[in-house]
């Protein structure tokens, strides 16, 4: 049922086919540089690195040898698939230029990669990496951790940007012609239903931006978060409560920004310290068709 949300959303396999004219699966890979915000300032209050990282990417693999043993599995079970390497884990732009340049070719070194997305955070984007992204012989796409344009909110996710900064490097990539999305967490404690949609209308009015993968906030096991909750009662969205928001929200989201991700991905039960995930990200994603369908919501709907 979810290819029916083609036509209420625009989304990202969607996108992809029109793009590559056939399937396209996404490989995930490493650079192996820890995330330096982690490292240097105790991280994110959310994060959880087991979460996003995959199996063969913790192994001190090079990215060679990581593709070796990604592609044929996903060959195995998807078929014939175009494959785009995805720097997905930690930092992905944190490093010196010669040694991302040594990972990025890397990648695109397999005869399978047709192109290269890199995901980041704010102040790891700078003009020498832009420069380096640019001269890459591939589509590529950069993203950018921005969740939420409120300084408070940031600030309770000791995210360790501001808005600004965010702002500053989502207009830095877009100037320079890469395809560049953004992450929101969507049911950040203490941000109002006017604060996420104040979050979304930014997004809209970004003319940088063309991608955005949503997630809901997830309370992971040992993570400052998953204590602040127990601690202070604080709420963290079910999925029936998140799919409500994104009915609130889809309709102020400009109809051609892609949406590459709705639901935080790998949410495995057994990492989560408290919330209600019953059911499965296919189920998940069939309640938000219907609930879209019930209430006659699409993407882009308020947008006058
Ligand atoms: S920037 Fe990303 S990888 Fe780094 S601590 Fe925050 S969530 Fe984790």
């Amino acid at each position: 049922m979810k290819d029916g949300l083609n036509s209420l959303i625009r989304t990202y396999s969607d996108y992809l086919k029109r793009k590559y004219q056939r399937k396209i699966f996404r490989v995930g890979l490493s650079t192996g540089i820890p995330c330096p915000h982690r490292i240097q300032h105790g991280g994110c209050i959310f994060c959880h690195q087991e979460t996003f990282t995959g199996e063969y990417q913790t192994r001190g693999l090079t990215v060679a040898q990581q593709l070796e043993e990604a592609i044929p599995r996903i060959l195995d079970t998807c078929g014939d698939v175009g494959l785009i390497a995805y720097f997905q884990d930690e930092t992905s732009t944190a490093g010196s230029l010669d040694f991302l340049r040594e990972q990025y070719q890397a990648a695109l070194a397999h005869p399978e990669i047709l192109g290269l997305i890199v995901s980041t955070r704010p102040d790891y984007i700078e003009q020498p990496v832009i420069d380096l992204l640019k001269s890459l012989p591939v589509p590529v796409t950069v993203e950018i951790g921005l969740q939420t344009i409120h300084n408070a909110s940031l600030q309770f996710l000791n995210r360790g940007h501001d808005f600004a900064q965010a702002d500053e490097a989502i207009r830095r990539c877009g100037e320079n012609d890469l395809e560049t999305g953004v992450h929101l967490i969507i049911g950040i404690p203490g941000e109002s239903r006017e604060d996420i949609k104040d979050t979304i209308r930014y997004v809209s009015g970004n003319p940088c931006i063309s991608q955005v993968k949503f997630h809901n906030l997830v309370a992971y096991k040992n993570t400052p978060l998953a204590k602040m909750v127990r601690n202070s009662n604080l709420n963290i969205l079910d999925i029936d409560q998140y799919i409500e928001i994104l009915g609130d929200i889809l309709p102020l989201l400009r109809s051609d920004i892609v949406i590459t991700r709705l639901f935080t991905s790998n949410i495995r039960r057994s990492q989560i310290a408290l919330g209600n995930y019953s059911g499965s990200k296919p189920e998940w994603l069939n309640r938000l068709q219907l609930y879209l369908l019930a209430n006659n919501i699409h993407q882009g709907k308020n947008i006058l």
